[in-house]
């Protein structure tokens, strides 16, 4: 990912991003920060870029002209989402930055002084974004923070993924409390259960932490996590036919719209996917309404929607498929032995064998951890995935290495390491499939009694 920052003080953004974590993924090309000095782009003689606000006021004002240009030289005519860093913004969050974590580049404009003059904010900017309701001298810091929140978002930059799944803010709850050695420190004692060694009692302990200091300290956050629970508690009475909606909510992925007792609208801002199940052609016409510019992916299982979405958005059906689940969400018996997680070296060989997916959500699939191989004789012979947003795919298994059960390994390996992160393994398998729905009912899937269609902007 490429961040563009426009600012008067390019060495204060680059200097402090340059250390730990950030500096490295800049180094590892995982991201590129490119600092642009607005300055270099003034008109005016001396390197002047403010002047006075007309109408009078305090303080002086960046100019248009040199902020436009350096813009225009980043962007070259192309729409790129472009923010504003301004208190006058939409507060950051952990969302915002999921949102961001998205782009391939992010153009980021600092202020300086009283600001910038309004009119080439709105000839430029996509998204206005406060970092808090204080005033600092300028856009740097701000920008600094968003660089760093949505950087540890790109796959590859936390040296352990699972690690954005647990900390605050990721399913709206505040982190549990944490511990290291030694095991008493002025005669304050670990508790009991993290030393247990059971891994289901931990993750429960962590859980009610989780719920109790968010109670305490975000009233409102822990009012949201409810609205999820109960939500999810609601799509759970017909289980197989809303097991995407569940686990997106369940994964912290998927936000509210709208929801009531017969009507939801969620949208995952990582994937730009909304998921949409109505009452009624009129409900699901209030809820089209409702649905981001920006979103690129529809799900649904009701062929209304699926008629309204199409006209409404110039979509075209991708895929009608079968959703299956894993609900029992028992360990399943591997027979091949040699499967592995999958590095940047064997992109090649799965963008080769897989015709469904543009290369780079292979290697960004490969990056975040979520694909395996299996090995014969220590070759790649085959390999599974799990999909951006959730549900399982992408299994491959070489002619020559066919009725070996390795399919079958590469399935049952990749739903015990989904179940181990206490998830309920999904996929959507493609109507006509037959080979592949009966693989997932014999390892213990059921299916869902509709179709689901996965919708997409007509290119
Ligand atoms: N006069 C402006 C106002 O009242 O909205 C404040 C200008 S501030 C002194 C200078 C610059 O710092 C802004 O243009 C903006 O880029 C940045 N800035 C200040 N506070 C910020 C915040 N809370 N979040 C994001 N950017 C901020």
């Amino acid at each position: 990912m490429k961040f563009h920052v426009l600012t008067l003080f390019p060495e204060m953004v680059l200097s402090g991003l340059r250390s730990s974590i950030i500096g490295r993924a800049a180094e590892k090309k995982l991201i590129a920060i490119d600092a642009v000095n607005i300055r270099d782009y003034t008109k005016e003689r001396h390197g002047k870029v403010d002047d006075y606000p007309y109408g009078g006021g305090a303080g002086m004002l960046m100019q248009a002209q040199p902020v436009y240009d350096a813009w225009q030289a980043v962007t070259g005519g192309r729409k790129l989402r472009t923010v504003y860093l301004t208190p006058q913004g939409e507060p950051f969050t952990q969302k915002t930055a999921a949102r961001l974590a998205g782009e391939e580049e992010l153009v980021l404009i600092c202020g300086h002084y009283e600001g910038i003059d309004e009119r080439v904010l709105e000839e430029t900017v996509t998204d206005f974004i406060s970092i808090g309701d204080y005033v600092l001298t300028g856009g740097e810091l701000a920008a600094m923070v968003v660089i760093d929140a949505v950087s540890r978002l790109v796959p590859g930059v936390l040296s352990n993924d699972a690690s954005a799944e647990t900390e605050s803010f990721y399913n709206d709850l505040l982190e549990y409390p944490q511990y290291s050695r030694p095991e008493v420190w002025r005669e304050k004692k670990v508790p009991d259960v993290l030393l247990s060694g059971d891994h289901r009692k931990i993750a429960a302990w962590r859980l009610e932490q989780s719920k109790e200091r968010t109670r305490r300290i975000r009233p409102d956050l822990y009012e949201k996590y409810m609205d999820k629970e109960r939500l999810i508690c609601r799509l759970s009475k017909a289980k197989r036919e809303n097991i995407h909606m569940i686990e997106s909510l369940h994964r912290g992925k998927g936000e509210i719209l709208y929801a009531d007792e017969e009507n939801v609208l969620l949208y995952d801002p990582g994937c730009r996917l909304c998921m949409i199940s109505a009452k009624n052609r009129e409900m699901g016409q209030k809820l089209l309404l409702l649905i981001p510019k920006d979103t690129v992916l529809f799900v649904t299982s009701q062929s209304f929607l699926n008629e309204l979405i199409c006209s409404g958005f110039s979509c075209e059906v991708y895929h009608e498929c079968v959703q299956v689940c894993y609900p029992q969400r028992q360990s399943l018996p591997v027979r091949h032995k040699d499967i592995r997680l999958l590095g940047p070296e064997d992109a090649e060989y799965v963008i080769t064998h897989y015709h469904m997916g543009e290369p780079e959500y292979i290697r960004e699939r490969i990056q975040s951890r979520a694909m395996y191989g299996a090995f014969v004789e220590g070759e790649l012979k085959g390999f599974v995935g799990s999909h951006d947003e959730g549900s399982m795919g992408m299994l491959f298994v070489e002619d020559s290495c066919r009725e070996r059960g390795i399919g079958a390994s590469l399935e049952a390996y990749n739903i015990n390491r989904i179940c181990e992160r206490g998830f309920t393994p999904y996929a959507h398998i493609i109507v006509g499939n037959d080979v592949s729905l009966s693989l997932q009912r014999k390892l213990g899937l059921y299916a869902s009694s509709g179709t689901i269609w996965w919708l997409g902007k007509k290119e």
